[in-house]
């Protein structure tokens, strides 16, 4: 509260109110108006003493301070008045409305002038100096009291109640602090708060509704997904049980092969059995000769011819032994996997198996035997029955032929080769031959089935060969087989 000290001491000498001194009797000296005041009376004790007063309309603040001698007693007082108005001139209109209360709780100061020596009438009310009442709605919000009012429109329709007494000046002050910023205030952190729930609602909402749309992605992914399944399930099944009739048709197709490449031989020993049996037949008859000549011989007493026909006997005895190893080994069923086979020995063999079938057709063979064996991968009656069906094809080939020769040659490398050249008339459809039941001979006659070509080619294939037949730039055919070399690591 600003005190204008020069307005105050010129309202002091304005009235004339004056300090009164003397140690001896200080009550006795002090004018009269102002010795009985309770202020000064209290100051007198050595306290400071405030009086609140009107006087001519004038609201007066009397303060009055003791003076103490060196004894410490009180030597004077010192009295001070405040004229109110002087002091609420810079105050009023500020902000929050402040009122004080005297003792009988009338409005002394104030920064409404129109409050002035109004006075509390009960809980709900106020009363204006003429008697007038006016209403005042409190509420009680956490403890605090909330006026709300339309008496005046520089105070606060609703305001915070806040009053504390002042015993020092004898008055009880109290504020009015309008409720409108708080108001304010918090309706702005309700909005903000509500903005962000409703942010946060959305982001809620949205994350919701992303993950509804995922389940029912996920939904339809795993209805997909499970359909997919059956269906690849179902597919294996039938996968699996194609393989099955597959392995089956394989294994059938395996034995039937076995039993054509039989057929085969077979049906080959049968075209080859005439001349097998004229080939057995003439050293038969030769050793028959031969005996009865030994015997003459020995009769003749001439031991040492009879000796050279036993001889000739024996040799024939040998030839035909070798004959019937042949024939025994070429009919023979092969089942033995792949494995190392002299090539030298196998030609040999089948050059040998064939020889009554060439001397038939008047063929002349060159034929030069390797002198070292020759490793191929084979087996060696499958690889002999592909070389009787090459030879006795040549043969057949050059039956009528005006120059009948065949060419059996092996050339080395890898892979490892062996050409049959024949001087006959080249082969009609070169591309048709391997099929099976190809066959340019006359079928009626049952000289051909068409299928040695054809079960020649599965067995030097199943060895890891190949089989070739083409016409020779000169005339005739030469067909080609081709071996893989029998390396011992490889089969290691
Ligand atoms: P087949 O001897 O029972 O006819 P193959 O499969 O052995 O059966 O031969 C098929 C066909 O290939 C023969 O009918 C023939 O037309 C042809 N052929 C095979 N070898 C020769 C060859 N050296 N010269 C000409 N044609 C050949």
């Amino acid at each position: 509260m600003p005190i204008r000290r020069a307005g105050c001491w010129r309202r002091l000498t304005g009235r004339r109110d004056v300090t009164g001194t003397g140690p001896r009797d200080l009550a006795g000296s002090a004018p009269r108006d102002l010795a009985g005041t309770p202020h000064f009376r209290r100051a007198l004790q050595g306290a400071l003493g405030v009086s609140l007063g009107v006087s001519g309309g004038q609201r007066l603040i009397s303060f009055a301070a003791p003076n103490f001698g060196a004894t410490g007693k009180v030597r004077g007082v010192l009295v001070a008045v405040v004229d109110v108005v002087e002091l609420e001139q810079d105050w009023r209109g500020t902000l929050p409305t402040v009122y004080f209360t005297d003792a009988g709780g009338q409005v002394f100061i104030t920064n409404r002038s129109e409050l002035l020596f109004w006075k509390r009438a009960g809980e709900g009310a106020m009363m204006a100096p003429g008697g007038a009442r006016y209403g005042v709605a409190v509420r009680h919000v956490s403890g605090q009291e909330i006026w709300q009012q339309d008496w005046s429109p520089y105070v606060p329709q609703r305001a915070l109640y806040l009053a504390t007494p002042l015993p020092v000046i004898g008055m009880d002050g109290v504020a009015l602090i309008d409720e409108a910023p708080a108001r304010r205030l918090a309706a702005l952190q309700a909005a903000v708060v509500t903005a962000v729930c409703l942010f946060l609602g959305a982001l809620l909402f949205l994350a919701t509704e992303r993950r509804r749309t995922l389940a029912l992605a996920n939904a339809v992914l795993e209805e997909r997904v499970g359909a997919r399944t059956r269906a690849l399930s179902e597919t294996n099944a039938a996968l699996r049980r194609e393989v099955r009739e597959r392995e089956e048709a394989e294994e059938a197709l395996r034995r039937a092969q076995a039993e054509l490449v039989q057929a085969g031989k077979l049906s080959a020993l049968g075209q080859m059995s005439a001349g097998i049996s004229h080939e057995l037949n003439q050293p038969l008859m030769a050793i028959r000769s031969y005996a009865e000549n030994g015997v003459a011989f020995l009769d003749r007493q001439r031991p040492e011819k009879a000796g050279e026909a036993l001889g000739r006997i024996s040799e024939m005895a040998q030839r035909m032994a070798r004959i019937i190893r042949n024939l025994r080994a070429f009919a023979r069923q092969e089942s033995a996997p792949v494995t190392r086979v002299d090539l030298g020995v196998v030609l040999q063999s089948a050059v040998e198996l064939t020889e009554a079938r060439r001397e038939k057709a008047g063929v002349s063979l060159v034929w030069d035997r390797p002198r070292a064996p020759v490793w191929v991968r084979g087996g060696e009656v499958r690889l002999g029955q592909v070389f009787v069906n090459l030879i006795t094809n040549a043969a057949d080939a050059m039956e009528g032929a005006a120059v009948r020769r065949l060419e059996i040659a092996v050339t080395g490398g890898v892979p490892l080769t062996v050409t049959f050249r024949d001087t006959g008339p080249g082969i009609e459809e070169p591309e048709r031959i391997f099929d099976p039941f190809y066959t340019t001979k006359a079928v009626a006659g049952g000289d051909g089935m068409g299928l040695g070509l054809s079960i020649s080619y599965g067995l030097v294939q199943s060895f890891g060969g190949t089989i070739l037949g083409a016409n020779a730039p000169g005339g005739g055919a030469v067909f080609t087989v081709a071996l893989e070399r029998w390396v011992e690591e490889v089969a290691a």
